[in-house]
């Protein structure tokens, strides 16, 4: 088979997704023409400044925030290091309370774990076995200090949706900063944080087909925060540094995208993911689909197969053409399955057995259908030369290196 004949078939999209035509063309004249910096005040700046303005009316139309409550970052990882720590660290306040989860992304948790460095207490609220939280669980884990709750709107592993309505109302009735994590939801369901009493909300461009590199960081008005970086004060001082126009752009017209389309492309992906979730557990014996019935990222399946080393089988759809991730980590030198599938209560065998196939919005049934066909013959073929299958003398559970 050519190189241009041979099948590819994105199924990675909570990874990154592509730029969407519609969005790179929207970003282009930023680049080339229209490069001038959005502070200066000649007219190359304020052609700028205007398309920055059109951008941040964007994205406040799909929160239902207001555009002054819009700051752009540079991406989801920033956002969460602005929030907690701007938050926490106000006023240089070093101590303090925060509560957040268990299966939070690293970028909420590692910023988190650094405050207890200076005297901060954190309390880390665990998830059921379909990985949610529980709304009484956070409230029994405040207390008089709690300066911050940080609670994911949508787990970016393996999907499960948290009650962040019910977590927003816990914290407003409380009187504490309420932060949500929502790069997984945008584009995958609606988002209001004025109905779900967010405070501050995370999200990143190049997981709803804008760029990589340029996030926003909502702060509703009023909330007490402080810059992470310091400098010109761009971004109503909240996030120095020039503004990433072309980035902010392509952001806005993704937001818009995502809006526009949110009910097609959730239904098809649903109908998509509904159709694995249902087929691989008939299809490969001994597989087990994680996360959430219900309360799921419409773009999410997550399975687990008993006697395989997630890597191998990424490496083997691989070679088919199909990417996909896992849940454990040997390319990156760990050998530590994910906190998140842990925090399930599997065992690391468990962990290091799964499947994350996430669905964007071009996929198609055909792509689907060539997944469900491929599958069962990949497992089977690792389950073959695992040094963990049934009839291993260590038996499942055993042994620790990854097959490849
Ligand atoms: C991808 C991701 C991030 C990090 O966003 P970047 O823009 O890549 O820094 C944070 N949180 C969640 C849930 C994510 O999926």
């Amino acid at each position: 088979m050519t190189a241009s004949a041979r099948k590819r078939v994105y199924f990675d999209h909570s990874a990154t997704t592509a730029v969407l035509p519609e969005v790179a063309e929207a970003m282009t004249p930023y680049f080339l023409e229209k490069y001038g910096n959005s502070s200066s005040i000649h007219s190359f700046g304020r052609e700028a400044k205007i398309a920055l303005e059109d951008a941040r009316r964007s994205v406040a139309k799909l929160l239902n925030a207001d555009p002054t409550e819009v700051v752009f970052t540079s991406g989801g990882t920033e956002s969460d290091n602005l929030a907690i720590k701007g938050v926490a660290m106000y006023k240089g306040k070093m101590k303090g309370h925060i509560v957040t989860t268990i299966v939070e992304h690293h970028a909420v948790l590692e910023p988190c774990e650094y405050l207890k460095r200076f005297g901060f207490d954190v309390t880390i609220v665990p998830v059921s076995s379909e990985g949610l939280v529980d709304v009484g669980d956070i409230e029994r884990a405040i207390r008089n200090d709690t300066v911050l709750i940080s609670v994911m709107m949508a787990n970016n592993e393996i999907g499960t949706i948290q009650p962040v309505r019910e977590i927003g109302k816990l914290a407003q009735s409380k009187s504490i900063p309420f932060h949500t994590d929502a790069v997984q939801a945008i584009g995958k369901m609606p988002i209001d944080v004025r109905a779900d009493n967010i405070d501050m909300l995370s999200l990143s461009a190049h997981k709803f087909h804008g760029p990589k590199g340029v996030g926003v960081l909502f702060v509703k008005k009023g909330t007490k925060i402080e810059p992470i970086i310091q400098g010109g004060g761009q971004e109503r001082g909240l996030r120095s540094s020039t503004v990433n126009v072309a980035g902010a752009v392509g952001l806005g017209r993704a937001a818009e995208i995502a809006m526009r389309d949110l009910e097609p492309t959730c239904e098809k992906m649903k109908a998509l993911r509904d159709r694995m979730i249902k087929r691989v557990p008939e299809l490969v014996p001994r597989s087990y689909v994680n996360g959430h019935k219900t309360k799921r990222l419409v773009n999410n399946a997550h399975f687990r197969f008993d006697f395989i080393e997630g890597e191998g089988l990424i490496l083997q759809l691989d070679f088919k053409g199909i990417a996909a991730s896992t849940g454990s980590a040997c390319s990156t030198g760990s050998l530590e399955p994910s906190h998140v599938l842990l925090a399930l209560g599997l065992t690391h065998e468990q962990a290091h057995g799964s499947l994350r196939i996430t669905l964007g919005r071009e996929n198609t049934e055909e792509e689907a259908d060539y997944l469900l066909e491929v599958l069962p013959g990949v497992v089977s073929k690792l389950r073959e030369i695992s040094p963990f299958n049934e009839k291993s003398p260590m038996g499942p559970g055993e042994g620790g290196t990854c097959v490849q």
